[in-house]
């Protein structure tokens, strides 16, 4: 592909280098393909503090694309593994135990700050000589031809690719400027950030308690008395939370969750306003959405980067398929199988997780007591749990050849 390079001409340029971006990047850069990877927010040091406050839920089939793409062993190293999963309504009797002995697996997965990713992906991209990567451009125009996608930069410049991948996160900038339509709702929740130290050892278990307001989840980090909490509050009481001095901050924490002892801050505290939204197209021709640009979910579950890695990896199975074809990556027709494949996939996600959510949020008494008993039920349940477990860890569905152990 691209032969004879012209500058400022590539095989894909990628508008977003978050951790969906990078990913697709490097698998294509694999392929052999030229790429421009464009971000000019992306890869902000965030090292001098001690913790990121964004962390992620990797599942099996991430670690396995992480694994593909040799970039895990410098995740891992970080890595905070995670056995067993406890949830439970706090409003009621209802739990729930998840563990990896369920599915005879050595862990459920793993839990990694943001940044950790972030770097080990920016080092390993440095490594290619087919990506550039531009964190100084801003683009200014977006214009789809017959044979090329063309950005016109704020200074004028141009460039042109076969293929233009929006992997811009939730208000992406090429979905919009590619008019393509979303449709999103908000849960009028927020999420508060931040990671704590608890008095007690955090097990290698995620928790996880529902609460009419919204979840709370402590997520255990590699240090053992160390998790990044994820409260799911309403955006007035959010904002409280996040201004409150730190002493009253832990005391509030403390009384929502008592189960690992004191609990002491460790790092600043931020909110992120929680919805769920899906472009009503993953793909135009010449342009293909990925990740947050394409769909969101409830953090609730973990699942919304493990969705976008799993859209990276099919877009660069469903280009490399038109590659050994001799093919034109770009033409609409022939990314048709990518929209269809992840389409599907992530709306039987995107449903369960909105699902979860509704279930959980404030019910009549009635409907609250419903909720517990199935609670109880479903946790007596080992067939159904095992399937959810599998289904959560990625090991269910179409999955793509990254997502598969040591497929290279
Ligand atoms: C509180 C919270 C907890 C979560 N926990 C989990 C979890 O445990 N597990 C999980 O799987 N998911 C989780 N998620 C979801 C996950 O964080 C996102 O799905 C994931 O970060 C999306 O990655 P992305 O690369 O698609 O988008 P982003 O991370 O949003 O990256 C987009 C990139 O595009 C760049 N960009 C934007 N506009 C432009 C432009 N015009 N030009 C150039 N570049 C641009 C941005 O600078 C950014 O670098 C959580 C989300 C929240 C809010």
């Amino acid at each position: 592909m691209q032969q004879h390079i012209e500058e400022n001409s590539f095989d894909v340029i990628i508008v977003g280098a978050g951790m969906v971006g990078s990913t697709l990047a490097l698998a294509l850069a694999k392929q052999g393909l030229q790429i421009l990877l464009l971000d000019k927010f992306a890869f902000k040091d965030n090292w001098q503090e001690k913790y990121d406050i964004r962390v992620s839920a990797i599942t099996r089939a991430s670690q396995y694309i992480f694994e593909n793409l040799n970039v895990w062993d410098a995740i891992k190293e970080y890595a905070c593994v995670y056995e067993n999963m406890q949830v439970w309504d706090a409003s009621g009797k209802g739990e729930i135990a998840f563990s990896c002995l369920d599915i005879g697996e050595p862990n459920l997965g793993f839990i990694v700050e943001n940044r950790v990713i972030q770097r080990a992906l920016f080092n390993a991209l440095t490594m290619h000589d087919n990506i550039q990567i531009d964190t100084s451009a801003t683009i200014n125009t977006l214009h789809i031809e017959k044979n090329q996608a063309i950005l016109t930069l704020e200074n004028e410049q141009k460039r042109f690719a076969s293929l233009l991948v929006g992997a811009d996160g939730k208000r992406s900038w090429v979905r919009e400027n590619a008019n393509i339509g979303i449709t999103a709702k908000s849960y009028s929740q927020h999420a508060l950030v931040t990671v704590v130290e608890t008095a007690q050892d955090h097990q290698n278990t995620a928790w996880q308690s529902f609460f009419p307001e919204g979840p709370l989840a402590f997520l255990p980090l590699y240090t053992k008395n160390i998790s990044a909490i994820v409260w799911s509050v309403s955006p007035n009481r959010a904002k409280t939370l996040c201004n409150i001095s730190t002493s009253d901050f832990e005391q509030q924490l403390e009384q929502a969750f008592p189960h690992l002892g004191k609990i002491t801050i460790k790092e600043k505290r931020a909110a992120f306003p929680l919805g769920t939204h899906k472009a009503q197209y993953y793909v135009q021709e010449r342009l293909a959405l990925i990740g947050d640009a394409a769909h969101s979910v409830h953090p609730l579950a973990g699942q919304g980067l493990n969705m976008g890695l799993l859209d990276a990896a099919s877009l660069a199975n469903v280009i490399q398929q038109q590659q050994q074809k001799k093919r034109d990556i770009g033409l609409q027709y022939n990314l048709n199988a990518y929209q269809r494949w992840r389409k599907a996939e992530n709306l039987v996600m995107l449903t369960a997780m909105d699902g979860f959510q509704r279930l959980f949020s404030p019910q009549p008494l009635l409907l609250q007591q419903v909720r517990n008993y199935g609670m109880s039920w479903f946790n007596k349940q080992t067939l159904i749990k095992k399937i959810l477990i599998q289904y959560a860890m990625g090991f269910e569905g179409h999955l793509p050849d990254l997502a598969y152990s040591r497929f290279l």
